[in-house]
C-alpha cells in the first residue's frame, strides 16, 4: 500500500471520491492530518450481542433474531411496529417515519441484527428507530467500538468510518514528542492513542471515552494545549526581538496630572501604573492587558501611560467599542490634560466630512498628542505622525484584526495597553492569553458602597415601578435596562421604544431618555449628557450603556429579562450604578417560570459581586468563547482539550512548553505544525 504524509492535501489519497472530498471540505477537514485529528463525537458498542433476557431499560444494546410480527398501526398516530424474537424473548421495534422499503425490509421471517436504546413500552421492553441489519448465518459482529462522528448533510456515517479506516491504515503517524516527555505522565504515543480513539477496544469504559477522560484522551488534550503553549510562547519571542520606541519615565506630566485629582490612586492603581511604565521603557513593544473589575480606575491610568508617550514626543490612540464610551473618554480626558496642554483630537464615524478632514489633518501632522476615538481610528485613511502606544479599552469587544490593524499604524510598533473589565479566570490567561502580559487591578477606590441586589419576579413590577418614581423624587437618577433580543435588531429596537413610551406615561412628573444602539451618535451624546447633567432622571436603555459608562448619580438600576443576559454582562451592566457615594441597589426582573439553569446562573450574580467569580461561573456555563468574545476575534477554539475538564493539564502544558522549546526546538517545530495546520488559520498574530 502506498503511504501517505499526514501533512499532505487529502487528494492524495488516491481512492477518495470527489463529493467525498467535497463533504469532507464542508467539515473543515482537507488534509490528511485533520481527517486523522476528526475524532468521534461518542461510541455505540456492536462488539457482542445481548440477549433480549438480559436487556435493560435506559442502555443501548444489540440483539439479533427473527421477525415474528409486523404490522402499521394507526392510533395514537401511524407508526409500523415489529416484533424481533431471540431464543430468550421478544423485544417490539417502533418506526414513527418510514417508508414502503422498510416494511419489506422488515417483514416476517427475515433475520435482523438492531441496535438502540431499551425502553419501557406498552408491551414490554422497545426500541425506537434502531438501526437495523440483515445478517446471514455467519455475520461477524464488530471488532472494535463503532465511532459516530460530526458530520454533515450528504456524509454518511460509514463512508466517513471508511475514509478514516483507508487514512488510518496509510498514514503513518510521526510521533512529535520524546517519549520520555509523554511517558512521564503516563500517557500512550500519539499513534496509539488516535488508533484507539477512531477504533476502541471492546469492553473499553463507554463512559470514560464519552466523557474523553481516557489516557488517549487525555493525550491528545494535552498535545492540543501544548501546541497553543508553543505558539503563544513564539507571539511571546517575536514580540521580544520586534523595535518600540522607548519612553523613559515622566518628569512632568504625570505627577503634574496626579497633582490635579481630586483623590489618591489605590495602592492597586499605582502598582500596575509602574508595571506599565517599565514596559513603556522598554526597546520591545508591550502587549498588557489591563484587568480591573467595573469601576476600578483604568482609565486614570491609561493616561499615565499616555502621558509618558507623550512626553517623550510620542502620539497616542486611545480606542473605545462604542461612541457612547469614546465620547466619555474623550470629555474626561479633556478634562484632565487639557490644563497640561496637551492637544488631544477626535475621531469617529459620525463625525461630518469637514470635522473629519481636520481630525485627520491633525494625526498626521502630529498636532494631536492623544486621539480618541472608535473603530474609525484604524480605518485605512488614517495615518499618525508617530503613534507611539495605542490604548484599547474593553479590549474583548475587539477582535484580533482590528488591534493589528491600529499596531500597524505605528513604525516602529506602538506599545499596546489593552484594558478590559471582565475578569479573565485563570485557566483562560493560562491559555488564550499567555502571549500577553497581565496586570490586575484587585481594589476599588475607597468610599464606593456595595450594590445591593435585588431579584425579583415581573409579576411585581409595580413594586418596582414605585421604588423608581421615590428614588427619582428623592433627586437620584435611575436607569431601566431593555431586555436583550439578540435575534432581531428589529425587535430591539421596538421594544425599546415601547418601554420608553410606556415609562413616559407611567411617570409625567420625570424627564425620561432614551438610548440604544440604533440612534445617530449626536443624538446618544446628547441624550447622554443631559443624563449626566441631571436634566434626565430617568434612562431607558438597551445594553449599549453595558460598557464603561460613568454617571456617579445614577444608583438605581433595573433590568429586565434579566435571565436572557449572561452573567457577566449583569456584572457589566450592574457596574453602572454604585459609582458614587450613595447606596446603590441593581434590580433583576425575571419572568415568572425561570428553568433551573436560569435560576443557578441568577443567583451567582445576587450572591456575588465579584467579577473573578462571575467569569469563573459564566466559563462554567457558557464555555470560554462568550469570555474571550471569540466569535469576532478569530482566535482558534480548542477542539479537544476542554479547560475545565483538563485543567490540571495546562501546567504540565507549560512547562513541557518551555523544556521542548530549550532542548527539542525541531519536536517542537513539527508538534507545532502538526496543530496549527489542523486548526487551520490558527494563531496567526
Ligand atoms: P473602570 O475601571 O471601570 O474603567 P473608571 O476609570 O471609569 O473605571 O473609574 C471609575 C470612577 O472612579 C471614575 O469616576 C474615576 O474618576 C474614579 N476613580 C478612579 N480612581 C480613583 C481613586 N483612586 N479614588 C477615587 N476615585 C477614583
Ligand atoms: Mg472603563
Amino acid at each position: 500500500m502506498i503511504k501517505v504524509a499526514e501533512s499532505l492535501e487529502l487528494t492524495t489519497i488516491k481512492t477518495f471520491s470527489k463529493p467525498l472530498l467535497a463533504n469532507l471540505q464542508k467539515l473543515g477537514v482537507s488534509t490528511v492530518q485533520g481527517l486523522l485529528l476528526h475524532l468521534p463525537l461518542r461510541y455505540i458498542d456492536e462488539t457482542h450481542i445481548s440477549a433480549v433476557r438480559d436487556l435493560r431499560a435506559g442502555e443501548s444494546a444489540q440483539v439479533e433474531g427473527e421477525i415474528v410480527h409486523l404490522e402499521v398501526a394507526y392510533k395514537p398516530r401511524k407508526t409500523l411496529m415489529a416484533r424481533l424474537e431471540d431464543a430468550s424473548g421478544q423485544i417490539t421495534l417502533r418506526f414513527l417515519h418510514f417508508y414502503p422499503s422498510q416494511i419489506e425490509a422488515l417483514k416476517v421471517g427475515t433475520k435482523l441484527r438492531v441496535y438502540g436504546e431499551v425502553r419501557s413500552g406498552f408491551f414490554g421492553y422497545e426500541m425506537v428507530h434502531p438501526n437495523c441489519k440483515s445478517v446471514g448465518e455467519k455475520t461477524e459482529v464488530a471488532e472494535t467500538l463503532t465511532p459516530v462522528y460530526p458530520t454533515v448533510a450528504g456524509l454518511t456515517q460509514s463512508s466517513l468510518r471508511k475514509a478514516l479506516k483507508l487514512a488510518l491504515a496509510q498514514t503513518p503517524l510521526a510521533e512529535t514528542l520524546p517519549p520520555s516527555v509523554y511517558e512521564a505522565f503516563n500517557f500512550p504515543s500519539f499513534a496509539e492513542s488516535i488508533q484507539a480513539l477512531h477504533h476502541p477496544a471492546p469492553n473499553s469504559d463507554l463512559q470514560a471515552l464519552q466523557d474523553k477522560k481516557t489516557p488517549h484522551w487525555r493525550r491528545l488534550a494535552f498535545d492540543e494545549l501544548l501546541a497553543q503553549q508553543l505558539s503563544m510562547r513564539k507571539h511571546y519571542s517575536r514580540r521580544r526581538s520586534v523595535n518600540a520606541p522607548q519612553f523613559t519615565p515622566s518628569k512632568y506630566l504625570v505627577s503634574a496630572l496626579l497633582k490635579s485629582l481630586p483623590f489618591a490612586l489605590t495602592s492597586a492603581q499605582q502598582k500596575v501604573a509602574l508595571e506599565i511604565e517599565r514596559d513603556l521603557s522598554q526597546p520591545h513593544p508591550m502587549q498588557r492587558l489591563l484587568q480591573g473589575d467595573v469601576g476600578s480606575g483604568k482609565t486614570i491610568v491609561a493616561c499615565m501611560a499616555a502621558l509618558q508617550s507623550i512626553e517623550n514626543g510620542w502620539q497616542v490612540a486611545l480606542m473605545a467599542p462604542t461612541e457612547i464610551l469614546a465620547e466619555q473618554h474623550y470629555r474626561k480626558t479633556l478634562a484632565w490634560l487639557s490644563a497640561l496642554n496637551i492637544r488631544i483630537g477626535w475621531l469617529t464615524g459620525s463625525q461630518s466630512k469637514k470635522e473629519r478632514v481636520a481630525a485627520l489633518q491633525a494625526i498626521a501632522s502630529g498636532e494631536a498628542q492623544l486621539v480618541v476615538g472608535t473603530h474609525a481610528l484604524f480605518q485605512e485613511s488614517v495615518e499618525f505622525k508617530n503613534l507611539g502606544l495605542a490604548i484599547i479599552d474593553e479590549q474583548h469587544r475587539f477582535g484580533v484584526q482590528q488591534r493589528l490593524a491600529l499596531r500597524q499604524k505605528g513604525q516602529p510598533e506602538p506599545h499596546q495597553l489593552m484594558m478590559t473589565a471582565t475578569p479573565i479566570p485563570r485557566t483562560l490567561s493560562m491559555s488564550y492569553y499567555a502571549d500577553l502580559d497581565v496586570s490586575v487591578i484587585d481594589e476599588l477606590p475607597p468610599g464606593r458602597t456595595p450594590i445591593v441586589t435585588k431579584l425579583v419576579s415581573d409579576a411585581r413590577r409595580d413594586e418596582i415601578l414605585q421604588r423608581v418614581r421615590e428614588a427619582c423624587m428623592q433627586g437620584d437618577q435611575a436607569y431601566w435596562v431593555c431586555p436583550l433580543i439578540e435575534e432581531s435588531e428589529v425587535l430591539q429596537l421596538q421594544t425599546a421604544n415601547d418601554i420608553f413610551a410606556l415609562m413616559q406615561s407611567e411617570f409625567p412628573e420625570l424627564a425620561v431618555g432614551l438610548v440604544h444602539g440604533r440612534m445617530k451618535s449626536s443624538e446618544k451624546q446628547a441624550v447622554m449628557s443631559a443624563f449626566t447633567n441631571g436634566e434626565l432622571q430617568l434612562l431607558v436603555a438597551t445594553t449599549v450603556i453595558e460598557v464603561g459608562v460613568d454617571v456617579p448619580n445614577a444608583s438605581l438600576m433595573v433590568i429586565e429579562h434579566a435571565e436572557r443576559m449572561g452573567l457577566s454582562q449583569l456584572h457589566q451592566l450592574r457596574g453602572r450604578v454604585g459609582r458614587g457615594a450613595a447606596k446603590s441597589t441593581c434590580i433583576l426582573l425575571y419572568q415568572n417560570k425561570l428553568s433551573e439553569t436560569a435560576r443557578a446562573r441568577l443567583k451567582v450574580i445576587y450572591e456575588s459581586n465579584d467579577g473573578f467569580a462571575i467569569a469563573q461561573a459564566d466559563l462554567h456555563l457558557r464555555g470560554p468563547g462568550e469570555l474571550l468574545g471569540v466569535r469576532q476575534s478569530g482566535v482558534p477554539m480548542l477542539k479537544i482539550a476542554d479547560l475545565e475538564r483538563d485543567a490540571d493539564l495546562l501546567d504540565s502544558a507549560k512547562s513541557i512548553a518551555d523544556q521542548l522549546l530549550k532542548q527539542y526546538p525541531e519536536a517542537a517545530e513539527k508538534h507545532l505544525m502538526r496543530w496549527l495546520a489542523s486548526a487551520g488559520e490558527m494563531m496567526k498574530v
